[in-house]
């Protein structure tokens, strides 16, 4: 996907606040942070969103869960955090290349949602 903003920076085209890299994903700060720590963790290959997970994404899909915890420690979110996956229009879907928001600070997050 030429013209995915997130494949732009998998790339290396475009700069971003990089936290951690492997063979396939990458962490990096969100330009628009909600919260005192939010960044997002995303797989390299081009994956529109959650809705296009099938049962063989499965270990790409728990690799990024599981770095979560880690990578919220390393930033001090000792005590807790969010994460999020907005997917589609309904879910407030921004970027269609799928991503895990992991937001966190040292006070409680506000209530989840406002409806
Ligand atoms: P969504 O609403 O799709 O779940 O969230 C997309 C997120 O990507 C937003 O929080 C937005 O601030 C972030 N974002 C959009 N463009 C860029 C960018 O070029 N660089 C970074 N670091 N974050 C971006
Ligand atoms: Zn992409």
């Amino acid at each position: 996907m030429s013209d995915c903003i997130f494949c732009r920076i998998v790339r290396g085209e475009i700069p971003c606040g990089k936290i951690y890299e492997d063979e396939d994903v990458l962490a990096f700060k969100d330009i628009h942070p909600q919260a005192p720590v939010h960044f997002l963790i995303i797989p390299k290959r081009h994956f529109t969103s959650l809705a296009d997970a099938l049962p063989a994404d499965a270990p790409l899909l728990g690799h990024m869960l599981a770095l979560a915890p880690r990578l919220a420690a390393d930033l001090g979110c000792a005590e807790g955090f969010r994460t999020i996956v907005n997917t589609g229009r309904v879910g407030g879907q921004e970027v269609y290349h799928l991503h895990l928001h992991v937001l966190g600070g040292e006070t409680p997050l506000p209530a989840m949602l406002k409806y």
